[in-house]
């Protein structure tokens, strides 16, 4: 089955709100700093390949996770900005 890509927000500890792209359980955003890398997380953590739970932005050093729908859904819902401090 195709896995539609879908837009979500990205929230950040400031208030400001931008834009990722998920595809099920993937979600590829820009970080707000100007950083043009793109930074690439997954709502559920993949031990297969090691995939961290948290993704971070390597000009500014914010920290994101991408949350799920909660049990049963695994899709990317949100981006959220983590607090570092
Ligand atoms: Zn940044």
């Amino acid at each position: 089955m195709p896995k539609k890509r879908k837009q979500i927000d990205v929230m950040y500890q400031d208030g400001t709100r931008g834009k990722a792209i998920a595809t099920g359980n993937n979600a590829a955003w820009v970080c707000n700093c100007g950083n043009e890398q793109l930074l690439l997380g997954r709502a559920d953590p993949d031990n297969a390949t090691n995939t961290p739970a948290w993704v971070e932005c390597p000009a500014c050093h914010r920290r994101f996770s991408v949350s799920s729908g909660g049990a049963g859904q695994q899709d990317a819902m949100e981006v959220s900005e983590i607090t570092t401090a």
